[in-house]
């Protein structure tokens, strides 16, 4: 797949929005099995539903007395269909769902006919009710039971008050504009309204006690200072990010982030947060360090609410300690979010067991190279202990490493497996023992981020597929051939 394919799947063939209903005609026309759950869908709402059809079948009739639906008993004619909102075709017949669409159109309202898209003007979304707070689904036509299935799992997830929640809320809006005046800051009331206790008591029934809670909170408000939170993005996926890391993403009013962190977890973030790429790539420091702690010291004395981003953990050859310090300093509070390290992402994808019983019993996470640049196998002891060593930023210094190791006298059959990109597109793992390595670091054909693990742990890897460490120059001939 190319490029450009990758970016065309990414985009929708549809545009979601909600079309207003209330108190409005919407119809459906016919009355074929499908129509029944159509007048199901629309009795979640407040539209005046009719069915047009001359006979009705008894599931039909069913399902329009529930809704408090009229039944029109009529054949189609076009002039049915004036100043309805929408319209469906259900008659089950060709020519006639054809007919209703084009009179619709005519008349400009959006059709749907039931089960044939190349009609429809619009799709109908699985639906998850909350008022109203509403939730559609769709797969645009691809995959309808997978729509149900995410549709089921959000029910799940959603509690049945989160439309009083959302009510609740609704009827403090006037009070708060009125009481914060500040744009950012009302965003940080409610942020907080709706991470506080509100809900949990409105979902234990105590709607009074949530009121009351809500009150609180608006009369104990105090000026917000800013707040930084320093968070793991984890190795890629956007799945492997923690709840907690999601939660703040939302919450940040400025997010600050790394090259290595891909674009889809920087777009999880709130669409109107503002975005600052401090990109740090090996050899072009396009923002130093101090200048990324201003930025968010900075940031913070504004009040804003910052997410420092940064790939795998913050903790892990992150520089957090140098920000730490820099709000400390400042006086200005924060948080660290964990995250998942690149070392336990490749384990993973790797399938190494990174300790194992009486073969390894030590983990190290070290890099390839000092501040200055220079190879460090300060824990060359360690790895002829049996420890598994995971090596960060270890690429471009390889082949030191390897012969650092083996002048310590790690034997030349230890077994290394590198992973390219883990837990990212483009994954690629590559295998081999310690000879290999020296002959890895000239392969220009490996450009990602990549994480070596040596150790006897190693050689336990349920390896999935994977590429020898050192490049086969035949295959490389083949393959430019
Ligand atoms: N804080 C990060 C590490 C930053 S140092 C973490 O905890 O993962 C940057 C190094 O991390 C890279 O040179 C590479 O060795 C490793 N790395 C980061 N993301 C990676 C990934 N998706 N796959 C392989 N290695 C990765």
């Amino acid at each position: 797949m190319t490029r450009q394919d990758d970016a065309a799947n990414r985009k929708l063939a549809v545009f979601p929005t909600f079309h207003k209903v209330e108190g409005r005609r919407v119809v459906v026309v016919g009355s074929a099995e499908e129509a029944a759950a159509k007048v199901r869908l629309l009795a979640e709402t407040r539209a005046r539903i009719e069915v047009i059809a001359p006979r009705i079948k008894p599931a039909v009739a069913a399902a329009l007395d529930t809704a408090g639906g009229v039944w029109v008993r009529a054949r189609f004619q076009p002039g049915l269909l004036e100043g309805a909102a929408l319209v469906f075709a259900a008659s089950g017949e060709e020519r006639q769902d054809t007919a209703v669409v084009e009179a619709a159109r005519k008349l400009g309202i959006p059709a749907n006919a039931v089960d044939r898209p190349e009609l429809c003007d619009f799709y109908v979304g699985a639906l998850v009710n909350r008022a109203p707070v509403a939730i559609a689904i769709t797969s645009t036509g691809v995959g309808p039971v997978l729509a149900r299935h995410i549709r089921a799992r959000i029910e799940a997830l959603l509690p049945r008050e989160t439309g009083d929640l959302a009510r609740l809320a609704e009827s403090f809006r006037d009070t708060v504009a009125r009481v914060i005046v500040g744009a950012a800051e009302r965003r940080r009331f409610w942020a907080r309204f709706f991470s506080s206790p509100v809900a949990a008591h409105l979902q234990a029934g105590r709607p009074d006690v949530a009121r009351a809670e809500a009150q609180r909170l608006l009369n104990s408000r105090s000026d917000d200072a800013g707040f930084v939170w320093l968070v793991g993005a984890g190795p890629g996926a956007e799945d492997l990010l923690t709840l907690r890391a999601q939660r703040v993403l939302q919450e940040a009013d400025v997010i600050v982030h790394d090259a290595l962190v891909p674009g889809e977890v920087i777009a999880m973030g709130r669409r109107d947060a503002e975005r600052i790429a401090v990109g740090k790539r090996k050899g072009a420091h396009s923002v130093s360090q101090a200048q990324i702690n201003a930025i968010l010291v900075r940031e913070a004395a504004l009040g804003r609410r910052v997410v420092r981003l940064k790939a795998g953990d913050p903790l892990v050859f992150g520089r957090a300690g140098e920000e730490m310090a820099a709000l400390r300093e400042a006086g200005v509070a924060y948080d660290i979010v964990p995250g998942v390290t690149a070392a336990l992402a490749a384990a993973a994808s790797a399938r190494i067991p990174l300790t194992l019983r009486g073969i390894a019993s030590d983990l190290v996470f070290a890099t390839g190279h000092d501040r200055s640049g220079d190879t460090l196998p300060g824990w060359a002891g360690l790895a002829m202990g049996g420890a598994t060593v995971a090596v960060y930023m270890g690429r471009s210094v390889a082949a030191r490493v390897a012969e650092r190791l083996a002048e310590a006298g790690l034997a030349a059959e230890t077994p290394v497996v590198v992973v390219e990109n883990a837990a990212q597109r483009g994954e690629t793992l590559y295998a081999g023992t310690l000879c290999d390595l020296a002959a890895f670091e000239g392969r220009d054909d490996v450009t990602g981020p990549a994480l070596i693990v040596i150790g006897k742990a190693v050689g336990h890897a349920d390896l999935p597929e994977s590429q020898p460490l050192r490049a086969m120059l035949a295959s490389r001939a083949v393959a430019a051939a």
